[in-house]
């Protein structure tokens, strides 16, 4: 209702761009055609040539038009109509000139046209022409951007919703429960401002992507039955000074227009980081971040506009987005644990057929880590295998494989690898495998593939168990040998390490790192936070300790990788005879692998 005359609007804007470029190219089409056809015929005589004509008498009558420069030239013996032009560069002189030889008895006729009202009309235009041209588009540039800001607008004055419900939001049972205060504050306004009772004007959302931050945002716009507004962080982001800050200040002009509604700002700290002093982009940034405060601020009290922001880097946001009267009420909505992920299978699920032997808590079981739009992916995924594969519903290997494939990636069946690079991929994978075996914190094996499957040559699965909310120091050392478990098998058993394990040597500093400077698992150091607060935040600690952590760091690698190469060592047999499997069958399950061991 509300998106019509924009939309018209915008219609007539497209139409007015193209009838004005389609005009001008047959504009200057045409005077480029008719300047190459006075060219073509163009008889030209030079002036001083003219001049000769006119003084020898061969001249029967000279046309001017007042104001130009070009004269047509009509000499004796020429036909009527044929005639030649010529420059005059002073047009005084000449007639003074031809006067002068009318006297001497020279007959020359003398014809002196006004301009025509057209032609000049005409000239003026044309020279004109770009100047116009690009003031009209800049124009319709801007009234385009302006059309821009209107934000996406679901329902409108007529409390149609977002169509979203709590009930569509699975799991997450506590945070629906603190939400529900706001959808009640936006039913009824009347009844919290009797009480004297402050609402929070701002709300944001921390969380993963995928992890449901705009699905329950709209639910509680749907719950209340208000409008939903929305915009990204990353569209006010903008190439033209001023804009963001503009298309900021647009957002809000229209909440407070519809209210009562919600406005949800997605990936709030494109524009919400920290204020820097530099210029450029930065600047501009800090206008829009400006203005967004601004906005906050100005809120009359009987106007119901709830911001709701949502982010993943809460480290980022500047200090002043979080003061009381902004988002000063913030809700952390994490990845889902065995319960809402079951939860959110269960929604997922509906309107798709499942064969008996599939059991959403088992799966719900295997995907521990994983956000809801990933669960979503997931069931979607399996309905569009189980398709391919014209089964009439959806099988055990057909959701198996959907977890795959959104984990590890699409198996590359085509992609040609050698005998060697096999042979490289199987050890490897058995080398992870292996040495998890053996290592009593590390999750059993689910399957080892050396068939590539997104950017892997080959992987080496687990099998998750429960959600954990602490790991040990063990776990953390011995998933660093799990994880040089590949390496220390290339080396051992073919001699020679290739790239095949950057990704595991990259995780592991990782893992490494975080030990020594933000668990203080470190005996040297201790218990002591050294991670930076902010991106290129100075050292407070000094250069020794940034040695000091080096050292640590490379400890802790230096041991999993001997611990790791000692496991292999003892197991040559197994190793070889995994590798051999592996060359053969390409993939092999979790309990042939463990026949490997009895
Ligand atoms: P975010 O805004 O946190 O990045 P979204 O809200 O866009 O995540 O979630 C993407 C999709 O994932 C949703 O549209 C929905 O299909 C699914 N999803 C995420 N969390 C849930 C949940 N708790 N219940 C049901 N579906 C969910
Ligand atoms: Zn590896």
């Amino acid at each position: 209702m509300k998106d019509k005359p924009e939309k018209n609007k915008e219609k007539l804007y497209y139409s007015i761009l193209t009838i004005v470029a389609i005009l001008s190219i047959i504009l200057v089409a045409t005077v480029f055609i008719m300047q190459s056809q006075k060219k073509d015929d163009n008889m030209e005589i030079a002036y001083t040539e003219l001049i000769k004509k006119v003084t020898a008498g061969e001249v029967e009558k000279i046309e001017m038009t007042i104001g130009s420069t070009t004269v047509k030239v009509k000499l004796k013996g020429m036909e009527e109509g044929e005639e030649k032009t010529a420059i005059v560069p002073n047009t005084q002189a000449f007639i003074e000139l031809i006067q002068e030889e009318t006297l001497k008895g020279n007959e020359i006729i003398l014809n002196q046209k006004p301009a025509s009202v057209f032609l000049k009309i005409f000239d003026a235009l044309f020279s004109l022409l770009p100047t116009i041209m690009i003031v009209i588009l800049f124009i319709l540039i801007f009234k385009m951007q302006g059309l821009g800001d209107k934000g996406k607008i679901y329902g409108g004055e007529e409390n149609v919703n977002t169509g979203v419900t709590f009930k569509d939001v699975a799991g997450l049972d506590e945070e629906k429960a603190e939400l529900m205060e706001v959808v009640d504050f936006l039913k009824t306004p009347e009844k919290f401002q009797k009480m004297g009772a402050k609402i929070p004007r701002g709300i944001l959302l921390y969380g993963k992507p995928g992890t449901g931050k705009t699905l329950i945002a709209k639910a509680i716009a749907g719950e209340a039955g208000v409008p939903f507004i929305s915009m990204s962080g990353s569209e006010f982001i903008e190439m033209f000074a001023g804009l963001g800050a503009s298309r900021v200040r647009k957002l809000f002009e229209k909440a407070k227009k519809i209210s009562p509604c919600i406005v949800f700002i997605d990936e709030i700290d494109a524009i919400g980081s920290r204020r820097t002093s530099s210029s450029g982009g930065e600047s501009e940034n800090n206008q829009t971040l400006n203005q967004l405060l601004v906005e906050m601020d100005g809120f009359e009290s009987t106007e119901t506009v709830i911001v709701l922001a949502a982010t993943n880097r809460p480290e980022m946001l500047d200090k002043a987005l979080l003061r009381p009267g902004r988002f000063d009420r913030q809700i952390t909505i994490a990845a889902p644990d065995l319960n809402g992920r079951e939860a959110i299978l269960k929604t997922h699920s509906k309107g798709k057929r499942f064969s008996g032997d599939i059991n959403l808590k088992e799966i719900a079981g295997e995907t521990a880590g994983f956000t809801g739009a990933e669960l979503a992916n997931i069931l979607n995924e399996s309905a569009i295998i189980a398709t391919i594969r014209g089964h009439n519903e959806i099988q055990k290997v057909d959701l198996e494989d959907a977890v795959k494939k959104v984990t590890v990636g699409l198996e590359k069946h085509n992609r040609v690898i050698s005998e060697k690079d096999k042979k490289l991929t199987a050890y490897h994978e058995a080398g992870h495998a292996i040495v998890s075996k053996f290592l009593p914190t590390q999750q059993d094996v689910k399957e080892v593939s050396i068939i590539p499957r997104g950017i892997a040559g080959g992987y080496t699965m687990y099998k998750t168990n429960e959600d954990k909310y602490y790991i040990s120091k063990t776990e953390m050392k011995e998933k660093l040998v799990a994880l040089l478990g590949g390496r220390a098998a290339e080396k051992i058993a073919l001699d020679d390490i290739s790239t095949g394990a950057s990704n595991d040597i990259e995780v592991a500093t990782e893992i490494a790192k975080d030990m020594v400077t933000t668990y203080g698992m470190s005996d040297i150091i201790g218990p002591i936070s050294l991670k930076p607060k902010e991106p290129y935040e100075q050292s407070m600690f000094g250069e020794n300790m940034d040695t000091l952590i080096g050292s640590e760091v490379k400890e802790l690698i230096d041991n999993a990788y001997k611990i790791a190469q000692q496991i292999i060592l003892a197991h040559m047999d197994i190793l070889h005879a995994v590798a051999e499997r592996l060359l053969q069958k390409e993939i092999i399950s979790a309990e042939e692998f463990d026949e490997f061991f009895v």
